[in-house]
């Protein structure tokens, strides 16, 4: 190993930074531009239940193929796109085309639950509720359809107004679910409060499943839960066939995870869904 003098460790740092620095600038100059040059596209992965063994939903996960930097995961570029308020127009983007999507299946006779993923910021948007249910009137979706994903830490931001925009997405039949939880900090509380139709149990508890019994505790203690509540659990991260299996035993409603398939374009997606849902006896 090279003897590092304390003076070059900071220089390797400083130019890091600096290219970290570089890219979000860059990241900030593009994101401006990627929805009108057409550089977003949506994957849609699907939701498996258990109990029927069918796929019976999607969720959207948005994509951005910038000609420079090549994929840009929404990781990275969707807190950015808060900041810029950009999220705003790419959440309706990301909203129509998802509605539309389910509505063009709707009409192949593929009725499938369409989930997209809602930030922070939207929720600050007052005519979100009215928008979306536009969309839907104007694709021809019944509105039971739509299932709108928020995060625990989202809910949990500003609980009052989340609640109040939440009941008048649910008055018009749109359902909602509980994204990456038990990483937030909602109080079981506001949980019984929001009423939501489903929980999705992050895929930090799944990974060690198999090996971990604490982790298996918790997934317990949220079934349980969301028993109680009369909550559907949808679990994420699901890679392997044990998984798939203890989740069954332990009554989980659905999974999601790449098991079943990873996130595809539509024309891609379509061709698993069928594989999943033709025939009887189903290959999980
Ligand atoms: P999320 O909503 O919790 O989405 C699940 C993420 O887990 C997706 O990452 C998906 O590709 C990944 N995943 C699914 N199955 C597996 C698996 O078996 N193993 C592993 N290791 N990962 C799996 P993705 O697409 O990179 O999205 C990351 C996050 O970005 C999403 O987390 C969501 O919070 C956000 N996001 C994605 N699309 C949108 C969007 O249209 N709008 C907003 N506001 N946020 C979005
Ligand atoms: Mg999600
Ligand atoms: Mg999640
Ligand atoms: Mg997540």
């Amino acid at each position: 190993v090279a003897k590092q003098s304390g003076s070059s460790r900071f220089k390797v740092y400083d130019e890091s930074c600096q290219q970290n620095f570089a890219r979000r600038l860059y990241i900030e100059s593009e994101l401006r531009y990627a929805l009108e040059r057409g550089q977003f596209t949506l994957f849609y992965q699907p939701q498996f239940d258990l109990r029927l063994n069918r796929v019976v939903g999607v969720e959207a996960l948005i994509r951005w193929q910038h000609p420079e930097m090549g994929f840009v995961p929404p990781m990275e570029f969707i807190p950015i796109a808060e900041q810029m308020e950009l999220i705003h127009a790419i959440g309706y983007w990301v909203a129509e085309e998802a509605i539309s999507q389910a509505a063009r299946w709707h009409r192949q006779g593929v009725q499938l639950r369409m989930g997209i993923n809602l930030s922070a910021r939207q929720f600050s948007d007052e005519r979100l509720a009215d928008k979306l249910g536009r969309m839907l009137k104007k694709a021809g979706l019944p509105t039971e359809y739509l299932d709108v994903e928020i995060t625990e830490s989202v809910a949990m931001e500003s609980p009052e107004r989340v609640l109040q925009l939440l009941a008048k997405l649910q008055e018009q039949g749109v359902k909602v679910a509980i994204d990456d939880f038990g990483t937030g900090y909602s109080s079981l509380e506001y949980l019984q409060k929001f009423d939501v139709e489903f929980i999705k149990i992050d895929q930090a508890f799944v990974r060690n499943l198999l090996g971990n019994k604490a982790d298996q505790g918790i997934v317990k203690a949220v079934l349980g839960i969301a028993e109680s509540l009369e909550m559907r659990v949808i679990a994420e991260g699901v890679e392997s066939a044990e998984e798939l299996e203890l989740l069954r035993a332990l009554g989980c409603d659905e999974i999601q995870g790449y098991y079943i398939s990873r996130p595809l374009p539509p024309a891609e997606i379509e061709p698993i869904i069928e594989g999943y849902n033709q025939d009887e006896d189903s290959p999980v």
